[in-house]
């Protein structure tokens, strides 16, 4: 069977490994899998983003505890930080230079705001030792 192109599916005439019939084909196909790729990468940042900004209005500075409900209702998404910090066995998740900590009371549930410290560039994350 002859090889078809990978853009236009067309079959290739002429060197048996080539996978397009021409450079237009090749452009076109390379690009497409160009924005595919990066638009996971424009989706993650854009949550990152808002994020901070929720962070950001709700602790201006110093520190703040907020009900989860808030952050639902401003449209916040757990899933996407940019970090992870530990300290004294709380787990902050980090978006930039803007963190929470989740807090559990009895059926309550609160997030503790904090911001960056200088302190905190030295702290080294391994992965391996993380315990729930
Ligand atoms: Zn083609």
């Amino acid at each position: 069977m002859n090889p078809v192109c990978l853009q236009c599916e067309k079959p290739i005439v002429g060197r048996i490994d080539k996978k397009f019939c021409d450079a237009w084909c090749r452009n076109t196909y390379n690009n497409k899998i160009k924005r595919e790729n990066e638009r996971y990468i424009l989706l993650a940042n854009h949550f990152i983003r808002k994020n901070r900004g929720i962070l950001k209005l709700l602790c201006p500075i110093g520190k703040a505890v907020v009900r989860r409900d808030v952050f639902e209702s401003m449209g916040y998404n757990f899933r996407y930080f940019t970090n992870v910090w530990r300290s004294k066995g709380a787990v902050y998740y980090m978006c930039y230079e803007y963190g929470f900590s989740p807090i559990k009371e009895g059926n309550k549930q609160k997030a503790l705001i904090i911001q960056k410290q200088d302190y905190m560039e030295d702290y080294t994350y391994n992965p391996w030792s993380f315990k729930q």
